[in-house]
């Protein structure tokens, strides 16, 4: 993350020190001293510097440079800023970051959470759809034989009582690395099988998967739906 600041000057208070002889023209009345601070601004100011002393001379019109500065005017920039506390909103940048840490925790969980809430809600349509089949819903699955494990897709071709028909996909994806290819749901009949599998809607409920009735036992779990062009997914 890129962070943008600046360092500012915070100025506290300038006073007239005209005991003080200026040491570059030697002249005594005109001196004045200004206690200074730096801090560092970055969404806030942040990390304020010790304090410092600037001394101008009104009658010379020039800043007394450090080197030059006389063991008087360093006691009354001692004596000028005892009192003087760096005040609280120098460091209010400090809360800024926890406040921007905690949004940033905020809308992260937010979209988690948003996440969630449209799974649960494709798990209720999923569920839905297995109920009431719908014909040309296309299911995503993934079978397994036992064995084996392959990525593919049943496609509803009717129901009856109890019973869901499916035209089972052709498409068989066993590359874990072509998983993006899965979310690509064939449409065309060409994809399909023309022969037709059918299974028990109550206990595809029960089960959460469609069970053959083939020995060995093989599953195909629901993973999502396709329909009207959107794919839900129920993780
Ligand atoms: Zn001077």
């Amino acid at each position: 993350m890129f962070l943008y600041y600046q360092v500012r000057t915070h100025h506290y208070k300038t006073e007239a020190v005209p005991q003080i002889i200026c040491p570059v023209c030697n002249t005594g009345g005109h001196l004045q001293i200004s206690i200074m601070q730096k801090y560092m601004w970055t969404l806030g100011p942040v990390a304020p510097s010790s304090k410092y002393a600037v001394a101008f001379c009104g009658h010379c019109n020039q800043y007394v440079p450090k080197v030059k500065w006389t063991d008087e005017m360093d006691s009354s920039f001692r004596t000028l800023k005892q009192d003087l506390k760096t005040p609280g909103r120098l460091y209010r940048g400090l809360l800024v970051f926890p406040l921007l840490i905690a949004l940033i925790v905020g809308i992260a969980f937010l979209f988690i959470k948003t996440g969630q809430q449209k799974q649960e809600n494709n798990q209720v349509l999923i569920k839905e759809a297995i109920s009431n089949p719908r014909k040309g819903d296309i299911f995503q699955i993934t079978h397994t034989d036992g064995t084996h494990t392959y990525y593919t897709y049943f496609r509803v071709a009717g129901s009856r009582g109890d019973s869901i028909y499916f035209n089972p996909s052709k498409v068989h994806i066993t590359d874990i690395k072509k998983m993006k290819e899965w979310d690509e749901v064939p449409l065309n009949n060409d994809a399909y099988e023309q022969g037709q599998i059918g299974f028990s809607i109550s206990q595809a409920q029960a089960a959460d998967m469609f069970t053959y009735v083939s020995q060995p036992v093989q599953y195909g779990m629901v993973w999502s739906l396709y329909r009207n062009g959107h794919l839900y997914k129920k993780y």
